[in-house]
């Protein structure tokens, strides 16, 4: 069967920013990348951003906190602006600091406040491991035992995705012991996408706080988290967002709360920016997302996270949405038709109801399931593996284009025709 090289209507006009990024190579060829949901693609405008401040600490040492343009005393500030399109909220609620986990013990020491009558937390079953090693550890430290305090939600037998009804039915049964509920964007394994509004209202109305988890919705759906009415979110820029391993992650605190006077666990660089020098004894936050920072911030860190802002500035959020939803529905139509004996999509088959990422079964069960994905690997084609059994592919609309798509299906088709799945 031969397909046109490119994808439908005019999607293939809208600007992939392809060229600015690093492209391993496979055997003299670029790979297929489709890990972008575990650790994007480098900028090539990264490494000089990096030099920029290595630069910097060589010239002006301790003066570069003040001297130029880019003077890393308000450093933070530059991804301010960036960070708030990218997440849908305003600058004010919205900081980098820290990484994903760390934010999230940050979050929850403020907004898991259980008290006798209301002390459990609400997560999805199979969340992220290190989502629930956290909310757990709360639970253990403020004296609840998860074994009672903590729901996770499954999703119906023999389903792959959890119905936001689902969540309804739990908080009718349980709204008013639950203190809050922990939910991703977009759930890492399934890849389902889910509506951040309908459940931060729902948690409003039963009294729980809300807060969610956008490790694999920010930098790959639209988000619009300050209109969902969240009380609080955390992310990391190593996925989607491309600003390397360990990047410096992302926080977001409902504007609601940028002056209630909540409980936290505080630093100095929290402290209000006007008195932070006088170094008094009394801590004073900062008015919004910035009152929850420790520690003065890694520029090394941040530099990177300034280029990818930039990058899906010029991009477009809407575009790449565009671009995103006409090229993952291309591979999952390809997929279906061609491949459907032998691998079940997993990931919702409504475009709005997922990102980029598709999560594919193959239906001999694990080992056959291992066998298809080394195959890629030995091609040069990058996806990754999640227990038990998901093959995770992620077209990422910032950098991945319709042949990379092809290659993928190809060489799916190639293995499985071959008979080295049995
Ligand atoms: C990637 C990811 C993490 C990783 O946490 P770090 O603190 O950045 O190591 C946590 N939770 C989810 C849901 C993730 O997808």
């Amino acid at each position: 069967m031969t397909r046109q090289p490119q994808l439908p209507g005019t999607e293939d006009a809208l600007p992939s920013l392809r060229d600015e990024f690093a492209i391993p190579l496979h055997g003299g060829r670029e790979v297929a990348y489709f890990c972008g949901n575990s650790l994007g693609l480098m900028p090539t405008a990264t490494p000089a951003a990096l030099d920029r401040v290595v630069a910097q600490w060589r010239t002006h040492a301790v003066e570069a906190h003040f001297t130029d343009a880019d003077a890393w005393m308000p450093y933070h500030q530059l991804v301010r602006d960036g960070l708030a399109r990218i997440a849908g909220a305003k600058p004010i609620e919205v900081v980098a600091m820290n990484t994903l986990t760390t934010n999230l013990h940050l979050m929850l020491v403020s907004f898991y406040r259980p008290t006798p009558q209301r002390r459990k937390i609400l997560i999805e079953a199979r969340a992220f491991p290190s989502d629930r090693h956290a909310v757990a550890s709360q639970i253990i430290y403020h004296g609840g035992d998860p074994a009672t305090d903590l729901i996770e939600l499954a999703p119906e037998p023999g389903a792959h995705t959890i119905d936001v009804g689902q969540i309804e039915e739990v908080l009718a049964r349980e709204g008013e012991r639950i203190a809050l509920i922990l939910w991703p964007g977009v759930q890492y394994a399934s890849g389902q996408r889910f509506d951040l509004a309908a459940i931060a209202k729902l948690g409003a109305r039963y009294g729980c706080r809300t807060g969610f988890d956008l490790a694999h919705a920010i930098g790959n759906v639209p988000v619009d988290l300050h209109d969902s009415g969240a009380d609080f979110a955390v992310w990391c820029s190593y996925k989607y967002l491309n600003s390397g391993p360990g990047a410096i992650a992302g926080c977001f605190v409902h504007e609601r709360h940028a002056r209630a006077d909540l409980p936290r666990f505080a630093g100095w660089w929290g402290h209000e920016a006007a008195t932070r020098f006088r170094m008094g004894p009394n801590f004073v936050p900062s008015p919004g997302a910035d009152g929850w920072q420790l520690s003065n911030p890694s520029i090394l860190a941040l530099a990177p996270l300034r280029v990818s802002l930039d990058q899906f500035d010029r991009a477009g959020l809407a575009a790449l949405r565009r671009r995103s939803i006409a090229l993952t529905g291309w591979l999952a139509n390809a997929l279906e038709q061609d491949l459907s004996e032998h691998l079940e999509i997993l990931t919702p088959a409504d475009p709005a109801q997922r990102g980029c990422q598709l999560s594919l079964r193959v239906r001999a069960g694990r080992d056959a399931g291992r066998r298809a994905f080394e195959h890629l690997a030995r091609d040069g084609i990058i996806c990754d593996w999640r227990e038990p059994d998901v093959i995770r592919a992620s077209p990422a609309p910032l950098y991945n284009h319709l042949a990379d798509c092809e290659r993928l299906v190809e060489a799916l088709r190639d293995h499985f025709r071959s008979g080295s799945s049995s």
